[in-house]
């Protein structure tokens, strides 16, 4: 690694600021954040994956690399046990570019990082690396969208395509329901730096395949419509109704929401329609719908070899 770049990377971990909580723990020091993120990347599982958005998945699949840890604490996380629990292993630089490369090698059709922002710095070394051996495929930045510029900074020129999530209109449900202050403003910002670097979600128009670009992912919860459109309203006003968004259906009460009485139940299927006849008719055409009762069926399981159905 270059002198400067290494240099870089440790100060960026002696005081880190990769999300919006800012918590500046020394992780070079050994300290951490509550992300639980050290300096080495620690990877849980990475597989090709049919769960994301077809031009995404394509017939080969999506090359996930899924990541422990996480700096958001949600109630109903679908991941749980990589997330908040740390399965995983540490893994060098080097090594996260070669299963980069490896992925590629087994047809993937991208590299889709799933909860990064704790490892930018980390994953854009690695994504460098494999670049100067031939990674070729695009690059996904897989986020929960409270990602700091800092954070963002670091994938400038390494993330093809950014998939964000916007999982709040409001800063209380984010509070309640995530442990975490700010989401709506240090969302925004992350929502305009990484359009800055990508611009609109496109396709490559030979394959049809997710080629560069941001695609938002607006998380339904249930009695939470109201917030999904407010989010849509916004994100029109921000970035015009040519935004490629994704509606996602697969809430599911899981981990701790079953104690929650108002996130204790599935998203009803009347529920979705509203919110996507709302996004609709504010004119959003780059638009990905999922049928309620098909989405909820992919829960991952990662203790098993297969943690995917489908
Ligand atoms: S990524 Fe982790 S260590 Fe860094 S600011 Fe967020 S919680 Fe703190």
């Amino acid at each position: 690694m270059e002198k400067k770049k290494s240099e870089s990377l440790k100060s960026t971990l002696q005081r880190c600021a990769l999300c919006g909580r800012r918590c500046g723990a020394d992780r070079l020091g050994g300290a951490r954040g509550v992300c639980g993120g050290g300096t080495l990347p620690k990877v849980a599982r990475w597989l090709p994956h049919m769960g994301e958005e077809p031009p995404l998945v394509g017939t080969e699949g999506s090359g996930a690399l899924f990541f422990s840890g996480c700096s958001l604490r949600c109630l109903f996380c679908q991941n749980y046990a990589i997330s908040q629990l740390g399965q995983g292993r540490e893994i060098p630089i080097e090594g996260l570019a070669e299963i980069m490369l490896e992925l590629q090698e087994s047809g993937c059709h991208n590299i889709n990082l799933v909860s990064p922002t704790h490892y930018a710095p980390q994953i854009a070394l690695a994504v460098e690396s494999a670049k100067r051996l031939g990674l070729a495929i695009p690059v996904v930045y897989n986020t929960h969208g409270y990602d700091t510029p800092e954070a963002l900074s670091w994938m400038a020129g390494k993330a093809d395509i950014y998939l964000a999530d916007v999982k709040y209109a409001g800063n209380e449900q984010a509070e309640r329901f995530s442990g975490i202050t700010e989401y709506s403003n240090v969302n925004q910002e992350a929502l305009r730096v990484m359009f800055s670097q990508v611009g609109h979600f496109r396709e490559d128009p030979k394959t049809g395949l997710g080629a560069r670009g941001l695609m938002v992912r607006i998380l339904i919860l249930p009695d939470k419509i109201e917030g999904a459109k407010e989010s849509l309203l916004r994100l029109k006003r921000e970035f015009s109704a040519d935004l490629c968004v994704s509606l996602m259906a697969q809430y599911v009460p899981l981990y701790k929401a079953t104690r929650v009485p108002s996130l204790n139940r599935v998203i009803r299927k009347d529920e979705y329609e509203e919110v996507a006849d709302y996004a609709e008719a504010l004119g959003f055409t780059r638009l990905w719908c999922q049928e309620p009762a098909a989405a909820q069926v992919g829960i991952p399981d990662f203790s098993a070899d297969v943690p995917f159905s489908f």
